[in-house]
């Protein structure tokens, strides 16, 4: 089954069965962590966000709980929460794991062609890729978006319920990550990522796994690289922001580097 365009990024493909109050406001925070007036938030607090959406506490902290085992916000020592910085061996890490499932789905879906199956995926990934080359008028949102359905698909054809479920959590944290990349950094990378994600779809199409899987590992080694660099600039601008970590934050980050 291929997840559909419409279908929330957001929503867990586990919990199908109806949404709780936490749910809604875990997904109405994401939204506004990622693209929305939280973006810039130094702290988020407990009562604030509860005022906002006039419900009790309880479901709120339920919410920022999810969110921090995502890795979208962190504890502060006061115990409130504020958005995570990505740091770069995080998110190294992070497209590590990613590149294995991706690898690994590439395979699972090569068997599913072969033999008759993952119907509908290469015209589904044409359809999304010729929405991802509207350049002038794509905006970022629509962009991670976009890209996130297509990587979705590819995982959704290899038939493999787990894997779906781990690469749902990966992708999540992966839009944490997007939070640090800023400006419009994005969009100049628009033209390698479209040939690219083209490569991967005649590779589907060839029914060429070697192929697959050699276009899966170029196009999230550009990805990480890229990722890396935007973590790059971002350091800099706290630096002159003059933004002061506390002692503890700092020698961690060192060791985080190194
Ligand atoms: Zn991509």
């Amino acid at each position: 089954m291929l997840p559909s365009e419409r279908a929330s990024l957001f929503a867990d493909p586990t919990d199908a069965v109806g949404e709780t109050v936490a749910d809604g406001i875990y997904r109405v925070l994401i939204e506004a962590i990622l693209f929305g007036d939280l973006a810039s938030a130094q702290r988020l607090i407990l009562q604030e966000l509860a005022e906002r959406f006039q419900v009790s506490l309880t479901p709120v902290r339920e919410a920022l709980q999810r969110l921090a085992s995502e890795g979208f916000i962190e504890t502060t020592p006061r115990r409130g929460y504020r958005i995570r910085k990505p740091s770069p061996r995080h998110v190294t890490e992070l497209w590590q794991v990613r590149i294995g499932l991706e690898l690994t789905a590439g395979d699972l879906t090569m068997a599913c062609l072969k033999n008759g199956g993952a119907t509908g995926l290469v015209e589904r990934l044409e359809r999304i890729q010729v929405e991802l080359d509207q350049t002038e008028t794509l905006s970022h949102r629509r962009h991670i978006e976009l890209n996130a359905f297509f990587h979705q698909s590819m995982i959704e054809a290899s038939g493999n319920r787990l894997l779906s479920g781990v690469y749902h959590g990966i992708q999540m944290q992966l839009l944490g990550a997007w939070v640090q990349r800023g400006k419009e950094n994005w969009r100049l990378r628009l033209q390698s990522e479209s040939i690219e994600h083209r490569s991967l779809i005649a590779a589907l199409q060839e029914r060429d796994g070697s192929a697959l899987a050699n276009a899966i590992k170029h196009h999230l080694g550009r990805s990480l690289d890229g990722a890396l660099a935007d973590l790059a600039e971002h350091a800099g601008e706290d630096i002159a922001t003059n933004e002061k970590p506390s002692n503890h934050q700092g020698k961690e980050h060192r060791h985080e580097q190194g």
